[in-house]
C-alpha cells in the first residue's frame, strides 16, 4: 500500500478535521464554517418494535444540493464561501458532521412517560476527493485505496472509544436516494448502541458464518476474484444488481486487513462501482455499506461491503414500499443470476 500521511485540525467544540494523503502535503488553512449550536439529540424507545428511534433538532437545516461555489466539501480559497474542509486542497478528508445525529458529550435526554436515552455516538463525513464533480466509480485505484486506508485508520480510533458500540461507514449515492450534497462523499455513523437488525445479523453469524457460503459461490454469480477478495451477486440479493465484496480471510473489522487485502478490496470495489454505472450507462444510485463488527461479536463477524443499487430498469427505481417497509420482507423482480449476467455485460437489461 502507498504511504499514509495524516494531518489533524481542531475545529472547536470537540470537532475535528482529519486530512489523509499519499504524499506529505502542505495545507493552507482558512477560517471554515462555524459549529452549529443548540443541536438537541436524543433517543426514544419504540415499545412495539422494541428498538430506539433517534431525534435531532438541526437536521432540517442542512444545506441542500449547493453548487461548487457554496459546497461545504469543496476546498477553500480567499474568495470562496466558508467550507467544512477549510484548506486549499486535499486528497481525502474526514470531519465531524456539524449536524451530527449523535453526540459524544453529555447531552441530557428529556424525561418523558416512555423510556428515553442520550443519543450517544458521533457522525463523521468522509470526502473522497477535492473535485466537486468526481464520483466513486471515477476515482483512481490509488484514491480508493486511500479511502480504505482512511476508513481503517478512523474506524480503529472510533472503535477504541468506550462509548461507541457499533460503527457504520456508508454512502448514499445519487439524488434518487436523497443525498443533500453532490460532492462525492460518504459518512461514518458511530452508534452508542447496536441497532436491532445489526445485532440480529451478528448473532446469526455466530452459528451460520458467511465463510460457509464463500467456498461454493457458483460461477454465474461471481463478478471477479483476486488474491484475497471476491465480488459477487448474492443468491439472496434483495436489490436489483446488488453486489457484495468480501475478503476471503475472515476479519471482523476493516482495520484488520493487511496491506494487500486493503488493496484487493479497493480494486474489487472500484470495479463493482464501474459495473453498476455500466448497466444503464448512467450513474447508478445506491447505498454502500461497510459492514463492520458490532462490539462483542469480533470472534464471528466477517467484514464485508455491500452495494445496494435502486435502479431496476432505465426508467424505474426500486422503492421500498408497503410490504418491505412494514414487514422487512423483500419482493424482487430481477433474479440475482440474471443481474450477474447483466453486470458482466453478457446480457442486456430491461429498458
Ligand atoms: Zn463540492
Amino acid at each position: 500500500m502507498p504511504d499514509l500521511f495524516i494531518k489533524r485540525l481542531n475545529r472547536g467544540q470537540g470537532k475535528e478535521l482529519i486530512l489523509y494523503s499519499q504524499k506529505d502535503n502542505d495545507y493552507k488553512v482558512f477560517e471554515g464554517l462555524p459549529s452549529v449550536s443548540g443541536n438537541q439529540t436524543h433517543l426514544r424507545f419504540h415499545p412495539t418494535r422494541f428498538e430506539w428511534v433517534g431525534y435531532s433538532t438541526t437536521r432540517q437545516n442542512r444545506t441542500f444540493l449547493p453548487d461548487a461555489h457554496d459546497c461545504p466539501l469543496c476546498p477553500m480559497s480567499d474568495n470562496k464561501e466558508p467550507s467544512d474542509i477549510p484548506v486549499d486542497q486535499y486528497e481525502v478528508a474526514i470531519f465531524t458532521n456539524r449536524f451530527s445525529s449523535f453526540q459524544l458529550s453529555e447531552n441530557k435526554a428529556p424525561s418523558l412517560e416512555i423510556e428515553t436515552n442520550q443519543a450517544s455516538g458521533t457522525c463523521d463525513v468522509i470526502s473522497y476527493s477535492a473535485n466537486h464533480h468526481d464520483e466513486f466509480s471515477k476515482l483512481s485505484t490509488e484514491r480508493v485505496e486511500l479511502i480504505v486506508q482512511a476508513l481503517s485508520n478512523r474506524t480503529r480510533e472510533l472503535y477504541g472509544n468506550s462509548k461507541i458500540e457499533y460503527i457504520l461507514p456508508f454512502e448514499n449515492k445519487g439524488k434518487e436516494i436523497g443525498v443533500t450534497l453532490d460532492h462525492p462523499h460518504g459518512q461514518i455513523y458511530s452508534f452508542g448502541h447496536i441497532p436491532e437488525i445489526i445485532k440480529k445479523q451478528a448473532i446469526v453469524q455466530q452459528s451460520n458464518p458467511l465463510k460457509k457460503y464463500l467456498g461454493n459461490i457458483p460461477k454465474v454469480l461471481i463478478l471477479k476474484k483476486n488474491s484475497s477478495a471476491i465480488s459477487f451477486v448474492p443468491r439472496w440479493a434483495r436489490y436489483p444488481f446488488e453486489i457484495w465484496v468480501v475478503p476471503l480471510r475472515r476479519v471482523s473489522n476493516i482495520f484488520e486487513l493487511s496491506d494487500i487485502e486493503q488493496h484487493d478490496l479497493a480494486e474489487l470495489m472500484l470495479e463493482a462501482s464501474k459495473k453498476l454505472d455500466g448497466v444503464f450507462n448512467s450513474s447508478m444510485p445506491y447505498t454502500l455499506a461497510w459492514q463492520l463488527s458490532p462490539k462483542g461479536f469480533e470472534d464471528s463477524h466477517h467484514f464485508h461491503v455491500c452495494f445496494q443499487p435502486i435502479r431496476r430498469s432505465k426508467t424505474k427505481l426500486k422503492y421500498l414500499a408497503g410490504v418491505e417497509q412494514i414487514t422487512g420482507f423483500f419482493l424482487v423482480d430481477l433474479p440475482p443470476e440474471r443481474s450477474a449476467r447483466i453486470l458482466r455485460g453478457e446480457e442486456k437489461p430491461d429498458e
